[in-house]
């Protein structure tokens, strides 16, 4: 297996070219942006495309008939198939797409236009309470909703692994009964960073349950494909896909059961959020989201391995693991760590102040999630080793 220092070293040329994509990045060489799993930042291209659409075809869509209108509304049409074509949907003729502001409003919108019109009185779902909020409310809702209405529906608790903070998948599958409908899940943790190893909870649950995806973190972060993972729902944000904020979808598969159709009426799209959004899954695909996977992997190890140098440190999570199919599996870019003394909220101020933009508090985790906050560092494919060796250095002199 190849090592991170091995990977970066073949990776180099690649990664240095597609840095020099993103002018937010190359214009302050003296900061570091390690807060990726907020939003991310932009390419050139992306940047480019609004711009573009915005100065030439600018129009509603699915209302006019003249040129721009008939471009706008032929624009959002085929941004419905190429995110489709992103997730290496195997029938897309068998799914839909959905456009909403982002992950949060993705999964209210399952879980108030689709959830209550599927489930009956006795069904169980499966919700992450350590995952982020926006993957816990809704479904607690919808239950609420439910419930006034006289449907009673069972709340089962994702069980973690101690420590790792990956779902348990044994857990789980003792959990799991012929009334699980509905499961929850996250694809890359948000504070552990993860990947959850989504095959796993399908074999826990069986192939009748609907699997939901919140793939906020995985989007642009590795390659996607809803025919792997066979999930029926993914939920992401285009703002940290690479697109602009305010962009975000809902893909639904059909073959469970009836069309995802969002109730009522649903106003004007965002149209430039949706055109920087094909943008940012065609620079997405040009750059490879292997490589990019490859990258933020070997990046987050060569961090991880740092802090666990540094005795002052205590990463959150798993602490080491980098095997394709362990119970924990890598972890995509994303740690989360606290010093034994000083609070994380300190500990981001004193980064700032070394040029680190990073995110110390709790990260919007569920009532299942850490009891205190934590610095976050998540990295994309515009990072590099120099950054993260010079943030090893900087929190070595905190010891
Ligand atoms: N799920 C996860 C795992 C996230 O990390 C986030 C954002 N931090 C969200 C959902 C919510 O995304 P948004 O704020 O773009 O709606």
């Amino acid at each position: 297996m190849t090592t991170p220092r091995e990977e970066l070293e073949v990776l180099r040329e690649w990664q240095s070219r597609l840095r020099a994509h993103f002018p937010i990045i190359t214009d302050h060489p003296e900061l570091a942006y390690l807060d990726s799993a907020a939003t991310a930042q932009k390419p050139q291209a992306v940047l480019d495309a609004a711009w573009t659409y915005l100065t030439t075809t600018n129009a509603n869509a699915g209302r006019a008939t003249y040129p721009w209108a008939n471009r706008t509304t032929q624009l959002v049409e085929e941004a419905r198939e190429r995110i489709k074509e992103f997730l290496h949907d195997p029938a897309p003729e068998r799914s839909s797409t959905h456009f909403t502001s982002g992950t949060t409003e993705a999964l209210r919108a399952i879980a108030f236009d689709w959830l209550p019109a599927h489930l009956t009185d006795g069904d169980e779902i499966v919700v992450p309470l350590a995952d982020h909020q926006a993957n816990i409310t809704p479904w607690l809702e919808a239950r609420r909703l439910l419930t006034d209405r006289g449907v009673r529906v069972r709340v089962v608790e994702m069980p973690y692994q101690a420590g790792s903070g990956d779902y348990d998948h044994r857990a789980l599958a003792a959990l799991a009964g012929p009334r699980t409908r509905f499961v929850a899940v996250t694809h890359v943790h948000h504070v552990y960073g993860g990947d959850m190893n989504i095959h796993r909870i399908r074999q826990a649950v069986g192939p009748e349950a609907v699997i939901c995806l919140d793939a906020a973190q995985s989007i642009g972060h590795l390659p996607v494909s809803v025919a792997d993972l066979d999930v029926d729902f993914v939920a992401f944000s285009g703002h940290k896909a690479l697109a602009l904020p305010g962009s975000g979808a809902v893909w639904a598969r059909q073959a469970r059961g009836p069309v995802f159709r969002p109730g009522g009426w649903s106003g004007t799209p965002n149209t430039v959020g949706i055109v920087s959004l094909v943008a940012a899954l065609d620079w997405l695909d040009a750059a490879g989201t292997d490589r990019i996977e490859r990258w933020t992997v070997a990046l987050a190890a060569r961090l991880t391995d740092g802090l666990r140098q540094l005795d002052a440190y205590q990463v959150l999570g798993c602490q080491t693991s980098l095997a394709a199919d362990s119970d924990v599996q890598r972890r995509l870019g994303t740690v989360a760590f606290r010093h034994r003394e000083i609070t994380s909220g300190d500990l981001g101020f004193i980064l700032f102040s070394h040029g680190f933009m990073v995110r110390s508090d709790s990260h919007c985790q569920g009532s299942a999630g850490e009891k205190t906050g934590s610095v976050r560092v998540s990295l994309h494919v515009h990072n590099t080793p120099a950054e993260i060796d010079r943030l090893l250095s900087a929190l070595a002199t905190l010891q």
